[in-house]
């Protein structure tokens, strides 16, 4: 595994912990809960925890913002975006969407991977 891969899967880790650890006040202790369900979180601070990683991802690993929105126009037009979930994956768009290596996951892609040197 290369060195960015190492970093972006701790920096997801990181992220999936606040998100599902995420504790209202700071004088608390944050929990861990790897076992919650997302109807029992916080929805506001988890959708901000993954718009936040979206936006901190490497730059080298993520698309730019033309391809990214040309992307989630596609998906806004699929019957399978479901409440910004992806039913045939199962990702949330955004987060799919702003990877290069990631593709549409129909048969016939409605969008693809981006090689490192476009
Ligand atoms: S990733 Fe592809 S299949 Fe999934 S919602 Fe977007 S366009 Fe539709």
């Amino acid at each position: 595994m290369e060195k960015k891969e190492i970093k972006q899967r701790e920096n997801l880790d990181e992220t999936v912990e606040k998100i599902i650890g995420a504790a209202p006040d700071k004088e608390e202790p944050r929990r861990f809960c790897r076992k919650c369900l997302t109807r029992e979180m916080d929805q506001t601070e988890y959708f901000q925890n993954l718009h936040e990683y979206i936006a901190h991802l490497d730059k080298d690993l993520k698309v730019d913002d033309t391809v990214y929105e040309a992307r989630l126009a596609h998906c806004k037009t699929c019957d399978d975006l479901y409440q910004g979930m992806c039913r045939i994956c199962g990702c949330y768009v955004e987060l799919r969407a702003a990877m290069k290596k990631n593709r549409c996951p129909q048969v016939h892609p409605r969008w693809n991977r981006v090689k490192n040197d476009e």
